[in-house]
């Protein structure tokens, strides 16, 4: 693809440069011949280099924050490992749904596009993918687009300085040199850093160096190696494979297939084990560790094919195999803080947090599929964790922000930060601080602190970004001075009983916000085969906003007969603050619970059992002196699965208040934070009311796109293009009952609406005429003059 054209909104076009590069310019005058120039120079606000997820969302986030912004992509399609060149799911905090991180989807552009991959993509095909992807940054008009570009050298003004990167596309022979005040290096090898002499790492930190109980003794060069799939295809013949010469004819050499034995349908991402190359550079030791692994999927191929050992093969031809590998790991960039273990497992706390991660700290062995060991170690922590800002830029070039997974983390700590939609969230930071270092006229580090880094947290909140433990605090929004009322408020006196029973084969509980004071007394409904007995536990968090029920309040054994019966929490518990509380059924398969049909924000039901995608047991037990911590998973299953159990709740909870939504958090923490309406509401509306008429020019809405579903972008699945907790249909009405807004078909988070002119009310009202299938929700209304 050629560069975007210049259009009036850049004042920056691509130039032809008088200095061109002599080496690569035709003899002959281009343009004398009518030829395009070889050699583009051009000025930007800010230039990203890599076009992965991670240089996507700093690109758009930056260009919506106003910035001329150059993304350069070396290859021809955007996403890196999660395009369809390679094919990876992308995944971030929710871990699959496979860990205690509740209501952890990233939030942001990210989720954005993730939300737009379901609408439009739910099956996870990787081609649709890229269109996403393509067509959220082509949509940006301040985006100047290079693909087939590599960036190949950078140019420095001063020692600390980077003034002009260059770049050539061999699709059409042009040389780009681009010059900006700002730079980010989201091209996972950190080839920018690289060239400009950033301090980075590469291997495994010793444990001395950090006191990370999972670091080795002493410090290596061991890395984490690559990975390339292939998909197949059922043709409904049988098809005859002849492998290529360099294919590997011995499979016996491929040590962990007894951990991760093969299967003829098994494709794409879940072929994330065939792993090589971690002993090696990874950077310069890249077309080695490819050839390598083409012999292995070639050899896994060959032997699925023609081994005798898979019938259900016959028909299946090779329909795709990767040509770029999947790279894991190689530089690791210092910032102003490195982020270790302890930040990870303690779940440690930053004054300058704009980010945060979830996945488990997910190291492998370094031989990859010729080593003896599992091919995968994962330790989670009990929640989310904050990361940094300080993480995001080189502590020595002082306009290199950092972004991916060439972030300041020790090789320990990126072993979880190194999960794409992770990578994303904290580059929508850099893509919103680069905005922020050129209003104020100061580098990346100069915002680090006090109020400037406060200013970048609410510029990010306001645009969707979720930072744990840092509620929005935000004086230009009027919704906060304004008097919230609504139509109806659901109120949590009973799930229904009108779904199936589900047997105690593993403990099950409901996690059930309660305000600080009494807890109000839950009873369930069970059937018993044969008179037994059941326990009961009810349990919180240690941690406060943490979904890791690793504190137990009370418990009981309560005798059951054969038959049906209730059977009821009504522990004498007083609580210091508000929070969710886990009414767990513990197992007994002799027993099962009733469950409910009605899905509802912020009401979740969760068993004590394991995900294998990410756990081998449902209790994390680590090795000691390891500095991990032990504890139960206690996870929801997908829907259409997952139901709520049926209950009686007294006396009646009310967590759903209208004022909940300019309270500053954006989904679910220790309350539920969301204005639910009764299901009776027929059009439920929600009214800002202030006492002098206020001028207000945007409105953000921000809906429940259930943010504990994980969004994997490919191959997985879905069961619905658009989550059931979404609003579809609202009106905006101001205080003359004037509709200033409508939107029919919404499955999006957050609507922003721009009127065309500001409009000065006293009341504004949201209309909620349909949602996607549960009681209408809303998180949180933002207004702004
Ligand atoms: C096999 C495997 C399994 C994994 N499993 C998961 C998983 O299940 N879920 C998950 O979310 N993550 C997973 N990861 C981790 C994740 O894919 C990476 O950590 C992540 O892609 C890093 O993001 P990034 O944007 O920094 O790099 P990348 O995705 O690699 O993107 C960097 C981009 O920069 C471009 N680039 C590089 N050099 C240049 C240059 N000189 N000029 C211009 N452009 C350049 C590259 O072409 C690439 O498109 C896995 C990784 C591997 C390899």
């Amino acid at each position: 693809m050629t560069p975007s054209p210049p259009t009036a909104t850049q004042p920056s076009p691509l130039e032809p440069d008088s200095r061109s590069l002599a080496l690569l310019r035709d003899p002959g005058s281009d343009s004398a011949k009518g030829r395009p120039p070889l050699c583009v120079k051009s000025q930007h606000d800010f230039v990203v280099v890599g076009g992965g997820l991670a240089g996507v969302c700093a690109a758009v986030q930056a260009s919506r924050a106003g910035l001329q912004v150059a993304l350069i992509q070396d290859r021809p399609v955007l996403g890196g490992n999660a395009s369809s060149e390679v094919r990876l799911w992308a995944l971030g905090a929710t871990s699959h749904l496979g860990n205690n991180n509740r209501w952890a989807r990233e939030g942001g552009v990210i989720d954005e596009i993730m939300t737009e991959n379901l609408w439009r993509n739910r099956e996870g095909n990787p081609v649709i993918f890229d269109t996403v992807l393509l067509e959220k940054v082509t949509a940006e008009p301040n985006i100047t687009l290079l693909l087939n570009t590599q960036v190949l050298e950078c140019e420095k003004s001063a020692g600390d300085r980077i003034s002009k990167v260059r770049g050539f596309c061999s699709q059409n022979s042009t040389c780009y040199v681009l010059s900006a005040p700002l730079f980010c290096d989201a091209s996972g090898d950190g080839i920018l850093g690289f060239t400009a002499g950033a301090p980075f790492r590469i291997g495994q930190e010793a444990r001395t160096e950090f006191a990370e109980g999972m670091a080795p003794e002493k410090e290596n060069r061991d890395l984490l190696g690559d990975s390339i799939f292939f998909y197949s295809k059922e043709v409904g013949h049988p098809v005859r494979f002849v492998p290529p010469a360099f294919a590997l004819k011995d499979l016996s050499k491929i040590r962990n297939r007894q951990t991760r034995p093969f299967h003829a349908r098994t494709i794409g991402s879940q072929l994330w084990w065939i792993e090589y190359g971690g002993h090696l550079d990874t950077v310069h030791e890249a077309e080695t560790i490819k050839w390598e692994l083409w012999r292995i999927v070639y050899g896994v191929w060959n032997h699925i094919k023609n081994s005798g050992e898979y019938p259900d093969a016959a028909n299946l031809t090779l329909e795709w195999i990767g040509t770029v590998p999947g790279k894991r790991e190689s530089r690791r960039f210092e910032g102003d803080y490195m982020m270790i273990q302890q930040d990870i497992v303690e779940q440690r706390t930053h004054q300058d947090a704009v980010a945060f991660g979830g996945w488990a700290i997910d190291h492998h062995p370094t031989e990859g599929v010729y080593s003896e060991q599992a091919p995968c170690v994962q330790w989670h922590a009990k929640g989310v964790y904050q990361i940094p800002y300080r993480a995001l830029y080189s502590r020595s070039i002082r306009n290199l922000f950092l972004a991916g997974r060439c972030i300041s983390a020790s090789h320990i700590a990126f072993g979880s930060t190194r999960v794409m939609v992770t990578c994303a969230h904290t580059a929508q930071a850099v893509g919103e601080a680069a905005a922020l270092c050129l209003a104020m006229k100061l580098d990346p580090a100069g915002i680090a602190s006090g109020e400037t880094i406060r200013a970048l947290q609410t510029r990010l909140q306001r645009k969707g970004q979720y930072i744990p433990d840092v509620p929005r605090r935000d004086d230009a929004d009027l919704a906060r001075t304004a008097t919230i009322t609504a139509s109806s408020e659901y109120i949590l006196a009973n799930l229904p009983i009108d779904h199936l029973w589900q047997r105690l084969e593993n403990s099950v509980a409901m996690l059930i916000p309660v305000a600080a004071g009494t807890v109000p007394k839950i009873t369930f409904y069970v059937q018993a085969d044969a008179a037994t007995s059941l326990q009961i536990e009810l349990r919180a968090s240690l941690r406060l906003g943490n979904y890791t029920p690793d504190k137990t309040l009370g418990q009981k054994t309560i005798a059951l007969a054969a038959g049906e019966q209730e059977v009821a929490f009504d522990f004498t518990v007083k609580l210091d603050h508000s929070q969710y509380l886990f009414f767990c059924l513990m197992a007994n398969s002799a027993v099962s619970v009733r469950t409910s049909e009605s899905r509802v924000t912020g009401l979740l039901s969760v068993t004590n059992k394991f995900n294998p995608a990410v756990a081998t047991t449902s209790t994390q037990e680590p090795p000691a002196n390891s500095g991990i911590d032990r504890f139960e998973f206690w996870c929801p299953e997908r829907r259409p699965g997952g139901r709520n159990l049926a209950l009686r709740c007294e006396p009646a909870l009310k967590v759903f208040s209208p004022k909940q939504v300019a309270n500053g958090w954006s989904r679910p923490t220790t309350q539920t934070n969301a204005w639910v309406a009764a299901p009776t509401d027929a059009l439920p509306t929600l009214s800002l009311t202030w006492a002098q008429p206020q001028s207000i020019h945007e409105v953000c809405i921000a809906f429940d796109p259930d943010w504990d579903h994980p969004l994997e972008t490919v191959l997985m699945g879905h069961p619905e293009d658009v989550v059931p907790f979404c609003v579809r249909h609202f009106r905006l009405r101001n205080g003359d009952d004037a509709v200033l807004h409508e939107v029919t078909d919404n499955h999006q988070t957050l609507a922003v609406i721009h009127l065309p002119q500001p409009v000065t009310t006293q009341q504004l009202t949201l209309e909620i005429v349909a949602t996607h299938g549960t009681p209408a929700a809303i998180f949180e209304v933002m207004c702004f003059s």
